[in-house]
């Protein structure tokens, strides 16, 4: 016997013209390529995604075609990502920050017919569209008068023009809600990059459950800055969840550094942002350098990369500001953690609630997890064990797009590739990725560990730890750092500093002070970079 309740499909186009019909009025706020602000709100955009998938119905683009995007968030992007998946074409973000040779590999593998790109983007699209094979049409996200006279891009038109000669009235089509949405390939470090294909169902599921007040706690009465790209996993779904609850987007365009970040918090009355912890650590120095205090954020949720307690005390303790830690990946849409606490923690001491904190986290409704040894048995929830981290879903990726049955799927779970402990009240903590832990004397040592103690050092601005391979121990930990503008701290200092931090055989044999630490393209440490530029590097007393 069915339920007699009505059957809606879970489609994205119900989230905008949600937003417009209630919360027509809530702004979008952007800062643009041109520099400048530019303020939309729901009504506008919902109206402008109708044109957009006006115009791609005119082009007679087939249903499930992918349209690509090379853009920064703003208010264009956004009303690219309901016009083109609304319409029920695949919105394809790309990242901008890939070599040109793995841009025009993607956009080949995914066969793009369309490339929406903003103008920061031209010289990456010049270098590139000779090679993508599939792309009809080109798009400059600006007004006609900015449009490049030669930029030798045939066809090249602007965004304003093309949906400006587009009805803003639009019947968004009704289908099956498990027709994909969305793709974003991974920025993976070995092999070619994997197509991750969302479905409307899994972001509608996936916003929903990241508005909940545990997740991320979305509302009217937030205004949201996201720092998280719209070209790396949908900003963490925060476009969605936003027009889910009508909450005020803030977006800063090309500008990730700290004084920009830090104006638009204050001017745009941010109370709630999210980004991975190398962002966040330029806005710290920014705000210490400059003596700053925020007047209205009052949360912030740090993911993508392991948030160094170092950067949880200076916001929690010197800018009262609330740090949600949070776990997930581009397979999950991504969230599948998110550290809020629970009630018998209110009763807990700050310093233990922080310990709590610190964690990745528990799963939100919709993620399953578990961890298992070598030979696939599930180990206790003991905060103790650890092991591969699995994970189920209706958001989790079942296989990589046309790389038939390619995901890395363990009866029916998904091998995260992270290596991680869960306690009793279900909080899971990452030790490490699985390819970064390193093995000592047989034992493991968490590379995350290592460097969250070099973090907290006040000379230190970013520390990565790898395994130096060593004679007798198998593999012995170094520590890159790459010191703070204007601060010194000796090799034999920093070393010290570890001392009861952590057991003796952890601390790392060695420190390199490097100018960078590699970053990829989503802004994490790109450890296989790190490693290729110590190969000639040789432990002391070896
Ligand atoms: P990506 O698919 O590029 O977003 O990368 C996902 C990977 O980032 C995960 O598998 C983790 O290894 C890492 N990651 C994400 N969030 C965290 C976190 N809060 N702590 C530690 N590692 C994280």
């Amino acid at each position: 016997m069915l339920g007699l309740m009505q059957s809606q499909q879970l489609l994205i186009s119900t989230l905008i013209d949600f937003a417009d019909r209630h919360h027509g009025e809530a702004e979008v706020v952007s800062r643009r390529v041109e520099g400048d602000i530019h303020r939309s709100n729901y009504k506008q955009v919902a109206a402008r995604s109708r044109q957009v998938a006006n115009g791609l119905d005119r082009w007679n683009l087939g249903f499930g075609d992918r349209v690509a995007t090379l853009a920064w968030n703003g208010y264009r992007h956004l009303e690219l990502y309901f016009g083109i998946s609304g319409s029920g074409r695949v919105v394809h973000t790309l990242n901008p920050r890939l070599h040109p040779d793995q841009i025009a590999w993607i956009v080949n593998h995914a066969e793009d017919q369309v490339l929406c790109f903003d103008l920061s983007f031209l010289p990456i699209v010049q270098a590139v569209h000779s090679r993508c094979r599939t792309v009809k049409r080109y798009i400059a996200l600006c007004d006609e008068n900015r449009l490049p006279a030669d930029s030798g891009i045939p066809g090249l038109i602007s965004y304003e023009a093309w949906i400006g000669a587009e009805s803003s009235r639009y019947e968004w089509p009704d289908f099956e809600e498990n027709c994909a949405s969305s793709l974003c390939y991974t920025s993976g470090t070995t092999g070619n990059p994997k197509g991750v294909l969302y479905s409307h169902r899994s972001t509608v599921l996936h916003a929903m459950a990241g508005a909940f007040p545990d997740s991320l706690n979305l509302s009217a009465r937030d205004s949201i800055l996201p720092v998280v790209p719209m070209f790396h996993v949908n900003a963490w779904g925060i476009p969605y969840g936003a027009a889910m609850t009508g909450a005020k987007l803030v977006f800063p365009g090309p500008a990730m550094d700290g004084k920009s970040i830090y104006e638009l918090l204050e001017s745009e009355k941010v109370n709630f942002a999210a980004g991975v912890p190398t962002v966040w650590q330029m806005l710290l120095s920014h705000m210490q350098n400059a003596n700053l205090r925020f007047s209205t954020l009052k949360r912030t949720v740090i993911g993508g990369s392991a948030c160094p307690p170092a950067m949880m005390v200076a916001f929690n303790d010197v800018y009262g500001v609330e740090v949600l830690h949070a776990w997930g990946m581009t397979e999950m849409s991504p969230l599948g953690t998110v550290c809020s606490l629970k009630n018998k923690h209110l009763m807990q001491n700050a310093e233990d609630q922080r310990t709590v904190r610190l964690t990745q986290g528990r799963s939100i409704y919709g993620v399953d997890m578990k961890i298992v040894d070598d030979n696939g048995q599930e180990l206790p929830w003991d905060g103790l064990a650890f092991g591969d981290l699995l994970v189920k879903g209706p958001w989790v990726c079942s296989e990589y797009f046309r790389e038939e049955g390619s995901a890395r799927l363990v009866d029916g779970w998904f091998n995260t590739g992270d290596v991680a402990t869960i306690d009793a009240d279900g909080y899971m903590h990452i030790t490490d990725r699985s390819k970064d832990v390193i093995k000592s004397g047989g034992e493991w040592i968490s590379s995350i560990d290592v460097e969250n103690i070099a973090m907290a050092h006040p000379a230190v601005a970013m520390a990565a730890c790898i395994g130096i391979k060593h004679p007798k121990w198998d593999e012995r930990p170094i520590i890159a750092v790459m010191k703070k503008q204007g601060a010194d701290v000796t090799r034999e200092a920093l070393l010290a500093f570890y001392d009861g931090k952590s057991a003796k055989w952890q601390i790392p044999d060695d420190v390199v002070f490097v100018d960078a630490i590699p970053l990829g393209g989503t802004g994490k440490m790109q450890k296989s970079k790190l490693r290729e530029m110590l190969q000639d590097y040789r432990l002391p007393n070896t």
